[in-house]
């Protein structure tokens, strides 16, 4: 079973669940459960982050977290043994000098059972004490260490949660990630574009989406190398990413094709901003070792219409009009008409007026 990685102080606590008040419930029960078995009326569970004991305990304190200088457990954490019983712990010579140190303590027996990962570390301890001298008798005492083990399992079974909630976030970040260039792959992309069409049509809003595709790509990979090929689709990927708005959605949805969301946002106001990138783009050039590489971008904008239960319409009239940018010679931007007459339109037809660079 899955123990904590680290002893140090911030996975410790994270085990005990310091921070959340369900664990913290967890270990009250426990320490209630050794506080009523042994007829002790305090009982204490205790982690240790070195300096201090951090502590669930059976009755309401105002102190969840003790220095181990004044700490009866520390003789315990201390010690080779698994198990500590003091009788009077002012006499007692483990835990004499602890006790000299606060004579106005009302602690007289102290009964504990350590808090130990399987392989060995003492993370803290299980304890009881009490006013009179009243110690444990051996079955109670294998009681302590009973419920000390149950209180490992927990911290056993809250680190394997853990875990499982961090891989199972790794894991959903991967499989909706374009491993290449870190943007959305395509089923996150129409995913999110989904959710932010909901979003604008609730609020009677604008959305536009574009399509773009680099020009003449393959000539990259033939004449140059695939890798080339992959810097340059890295990198355009990142210039979409830091150029866009956070609240855009880029993604990449085809080999050496990306599509933005961009809501509230009509289509001349995205395709401005398109264009603008376009520009960028075109002016920017690639380096991949000793090659500078100058790529063009073609690309489609669509609005979508008020009517629209999905994008997939606009997808589709954005990826018409890219079409068309690239039958009008390429590295430009088309807007797509309103609604889709892909039928009635003659081929390569244009269905609006080119875009002007910006
Ligand atoms: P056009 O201007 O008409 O879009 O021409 P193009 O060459 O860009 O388009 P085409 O569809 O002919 O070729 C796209 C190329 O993209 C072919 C494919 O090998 C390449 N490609 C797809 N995915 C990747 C990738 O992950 N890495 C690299 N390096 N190339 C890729
Ligand atoms: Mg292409
Ligand atoms: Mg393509």
């Amino acid at each position: 079973m899955a123990t904590p990685s680290d002893p140090g102080t911030g996975n410790l606590l994270q085990a005990m669940g310091i921070d959340d008040p369900a664990a913290m419930k967890d270990f009250e029960l426990l320490a209630r459960v050794a506080s009523l078995v042994t007829g002790a009326p305090n009982a204490f569970i205790s982690f240790s982050d070195g300096g201090n004991l951090w502590r669930a305990s059976s009755a309401v304190t105002p102190e969840q977290c003790v220095s181990r200088e004044r700490a009866f457990c520390s003789a315990l954490l201390e010690s080779d043994d698994d198990t500590l019983v003091c009788s009077d712990v002012r006499r007692d010579p483990r835990t004499r000098v602890i006790a000299g140190s606060q004579p106005e303590s009302p602690v007289v027996t102290y009964a504990g059972a350590l808090l130990k990962t399987d392989d060995g570390r003492r993370l803290g301890t299980l304890c009881v004490t009490d006013h009179l001298e009243r110690p444990p008798d051996a079955e109670q005492i294998d009681l302590l260490r009973g419920l000390a083990r149950q209180s490992m399992n927990l911290v056993s079974l809250r680190a394997a949660k853990r875990e499982l909630i961090e891989a199972l976030a790794q894991m959903t970040h991967l499989a909706r990630t374009d491993a290449l260039t870190g943007l959305l792959n395509r089923r996150a992309f129409y995913e999110e574009a989904e959710a932010l069409r909901k979003l604008v049509t609730r609020q009677h809003d604008s959305m536009s989406l574009v399509i773009l595709d680099l020009d003449h790509f393959k000539r990259i990979n033939d004449g140059l190398g695939h890798a080339a090929g992959d810097t340059v689709l890295g990198e355009i990927g990142r210039l979409l990413q830091a150029e866009l708005r956070a609240t855009d959605r880029v993604g990449r949805i085809g080999g050496e094709e990306f599509a933005i969301a961009m809501p509230f946002t009509t289509m001349h106001a995205a395709a401005q901003r398109i264009d603008r990138l376009r520009q960028q783009i075109a002016d920017s050039p690639i380096v991949h070792g000793e090659h500078r590489i100058t790529v063009t971008v073609s690309g489609g904008v669509a609005e979508l219409q008020t009517a629209e239960q999905s994008i997939d319409g606009a997808m589709r009239r954005a990826d018409r009009a890219l079409y068309r940018a690239k039958a009008a010679g390429r590295d430009h931007i088309q807007l797509a008409s309103a609604k889709s007459r892909r039928a009635a339109a003659p081929k390569f037809a244009p269905q609006s007026e080119p875009l002007q660079a910006a």
